[in-house]
């Protein structure tokens, strides 16, 4: 099983994704690295329809688009552009908010760089993360502006604060 190499940095990125069809490849590769194989019987023999972008399956006939499950599936925003803002906000620490994530895409709206950045956290979440137990140390602190006359623990939520809870197993 070859599973293709992410981008060590955005020199790599930009060589890699040059074009949309760079991207689709790419994905082809991450969730099918043995050849692609149809979701419904699990037969491997299958066809790439170039024009449809879709694998079509010789024995059930079922198509099948390399987004089909993802978050760029159904989705109005190209590929290429998922592919942009995934890279950024998987290396933008601390994380990368709206505005950035606008700016630095340079397309689409406000709106569209939210709604690109809320399917992206959604799915970063693993889906089967297990509670923490054992030992278990928790911290909180308040992020945002500064309010006058008032220094670390002794800073209460206010209209410009954030609430951060982190918590960590010790064991
Ligand atoms: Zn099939």
């Amino acid at each position: 099983m070859v599973l293709p190499g992410y981008p060590k940095d955005m020199r790599e990125f930009r060589q890699q994704f040059t074009t949309h069809e760079a991207c689709q490849e790419y994905l082809v590769q991450c969730r099918w690295p043995e050849g692609f194989v149809c979701p419904k019987y699990s037969s491997q023999k299958a066809r790439f329809k170039l024009s449809a972008v879709v694998f079509e399956c010789q024995e059930c006939g079922r198509q099948t688009s390399p987004t089909a499950g993802t978050i760029m599936h159904g989705s109005h925003i190209p590929i290429q552009e998922w592919f942009w803002a995934a890279y950024l906000v998987t290396t933008h620490t601390p994380g990368i908010s709206v505005l950035q994530l606008h700016r630095q895409l340079g397309i689409g709206g406000y709106q569209h760089a939210w709604h690109v950045l809320h399917r992206l956290r959604k799915r970063m979440v693993h889906d089967t993360r297990s509670r923490l137990s054992g030992l278990v140390e928790a911290d909180e602190t308040f992020i945002g502006g500064l309010i006058k006359g008032k220094r670390g623990r002794g800073v209460v939520a206010s209209y410009n604060k954030n609430l951060v809870v982190g918590a960590v197993e010790l064991n």
